[in-house]
């Protein structure tokens, strides 16, 4: 049986209910709001945190904006030696921090294990990245002339993050924006305040070991209050936001309408295409993991199966058998496949969605509803149901967050390629297939229209390696793997004339 209190103990929040040992882990002292951490997996309150006010954050920015004129400096593999001996520090709590988030957020304690691998992933790839922050060299048009671009530091970095992904998010910012050169503030999801405090912690500790000041990597704990102080804040260079579109849309807008820097990291509407070419046994294990893991809370979760008409029936048999035999229960049993939604919140949202889609005609082949008494007793455990839909449903078009798959018959290739992309979300998609044109096709510019599109493996989850978003109402946003580093630093073009005389481009002339 899991011991919380031990891990949270580890994570140094027992002993230090809000855990201000440190300066960068900032909090409204004066401030009598209180954010309770509530485990959807029992339903008990696990500690609380206080709420930073507006004169919180401002004392916050001043001391990250004072810290970053010395972490500029540091050399940037010297950044990323600090960045490696985070990836070890992860090392050494990935059990302790993995099974917080897993009691946290409700997610199964191998993807809360998974999480935290994912972030010592990203500080390897960030050591190395630390000595490849490559610019172009560029042939003038002027003799004697020698042009070049750098990349420099953009300053205070600000983290907003989702609940889903309560420390991996984070990470991937943090490892990249930290080698770039950049300060971080980071405004985790309200919903799960601990496990930030844990990161907070574990990351505070390696800076402090290493004799650098307070102020590089700060974690302010609030709600949309304070992420709307961010995002209206020029001291802030980069905003980079993960969650709903919602979200999205009023933080770009006020990031926009100060002309600076936002990354976004929006909502999905993933789709897997079933070819009557696929492997329908491997189809099936892409489909279940995606629809149900994490219960259907993470971006890239499968929401729609469009499906070939030759092997719709079977596929749809294959696929009740698979949800008759799911285990819904105690994230941290790992006898489960399902654990709970986040909140009741979302409870009523998952049994609104169903709402409607029956009403616009949806046909349920696996039902929904709520799972209630003994272990279910914190009301967040639902169904994971399938319904047979129309793509351009309302509900359809819309991301719930919950394990509700719609199922999409078609005819043709091009058609469901078509249905795939008619949603306003393009983050994840996939087609199982074993006819190489058909796979092309759908990686073809006239195929999916997603920021990441797979061929036999489904839309749930990603490497680190790879530039992670997508386009349209998903935000455009990319993180992590690839280039991505670029989004966290300023292009400064280079021009140096070592002749004795100013010749000006293009030929001109200008004789005095
Ligand atoms: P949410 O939009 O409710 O909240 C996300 C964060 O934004 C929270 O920290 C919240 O306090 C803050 N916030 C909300 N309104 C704000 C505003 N106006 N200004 C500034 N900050 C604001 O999302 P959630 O329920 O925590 O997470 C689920 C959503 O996140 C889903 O839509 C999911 O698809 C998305 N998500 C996307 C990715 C991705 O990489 N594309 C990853 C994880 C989650």
């Amino acid at each position: 049986k899991t011991d919380i209190n031990a891990i949270l103990k580890q994570l140094a929040i027992k002993e230090n209910n809000e855990a201000f040992s440190t300066g960068s882990i900032w909090g409204g002292i004066n401030n009598s709001k209180n954010i309770n951490s509530f485990s959807p997996v029992d339903g008990k309150t696990i500690s609380s945190a206080k709420m930073a006010d507006d004169a919180d954050y401002d004392a916050l920015i001043v001391k990250a904006q004072q810290a970053f004129l010395n972490w500029r400096t540091v050399p940037s593999p010297k950044r990323g030696e600090i960045v490696r001996q985070f990836g070890d520090a992860l090392r050494e709590n990935k059990e302790a921090l993995g099974t917080l988030v897993s009691y946290e957020m409700g997610k199964s304690l191998q993807e809360g294990f998974g999480e935290v691998q994912e972030m010592i992933d990203i500080c390897d790839f960030a050591v190395g990245l630390s000595r490849q922050l490559y610019g172009l060299t560029m042939h003038s048009e002027r003799p004697n002339h020698r042009m070049y671009e750098q990349w420099h530091p953009l300053g205070i970095v600000g983290i907003i993050s989702a609940f889903n992904f309560p420390v991996a998010v984070w990470a991937w910012n943090t490892a990249l924006a930290l080698v770039c050169g950049n300060v971080c503030i980071w405004k985790p999801s309200e919903k799960t305040p601990l496990t930030a405090i844990a990161c907070q912690h574990i990351i505070a500790k390696v800076f402090k070991a290493n004799d650098i000041e307070e102020g590089v990597c700060n974690l302010i704990i609030g709600d949309r209050e304070i992420g709307e102080l961010m995002t209206a804040d020029t001291r802030v260079a980069l905003i980079s936001a993960t969650g709903s579109t919602r979200m999205g849309k009023a933080v770009g807008a006020a990031v926009g309408a100060r002309l600076g820097k936002s990354l976004l990291e929006l909502g999905g509407n993933n789709a897997i295409i079933i070819s009557e070419h696929a492997d329908l046994d491997m189809s099936l294990i892409g489909a279940v993991f995606g629809a149900v893991g994490t219960a259907g809370q993470r971006c890239t979760s499968t929401r729609r199966l469009i499906i070939h008409e030759s092997v719709y029936d079977t596929f749809a048999s294959k696929l009740v058998k698979a949800y008759g035999q799911l285990r819904i229960g105690d994230p941290l049993d790992q006898n489960n496949h399902v654990g709970p939604l986040i909140d009741t919140d979302a409870v009523a949202s998952y049994l609104n969605s169903i709402e409607k889609c029956k009403a616009e005609g949806g046909k349920f082949i696996v039902e929904g509803g709520v799972l209630e008494g003994g272990a279910y007793s914190s009301g967040c455990y639902v169904k994971p149901c399938i319904a047979e839909v129309k793509n351009d449903f309302k509900i359809v078009q819309h991301e719930t967050f919950a394990p509700i798959l719609y199922l999409i018959k078609y005819k043709t290739l091009d058609e469901a390629i078509a249905l795939q992309n008619g949603v306003p979300q393009g983050l994840s998609s996939a087609i199982m297939t074993l006819n190489l044109r058909e796979a092309e096709q759908f990686l073809s510019y006239q195929g999916s229209d997603c920021g990441i599109a797979n061929v036999n493996i489904g839309t749930s989850g990603a490497e680190i390696g790879g530039a992670f978003g997508g386009e349209k109402e998903t935000g455009g946003g990319r993180e992590s793997g690839s280039d991505a580093w670029r989004a966290y630093m300023r292009r400064q073009t280079n021009t140096i004339n070592y002749a004795n005389t100013l010749p000006l481009a293009q030929g001109i002339k200008f004789d005095l």
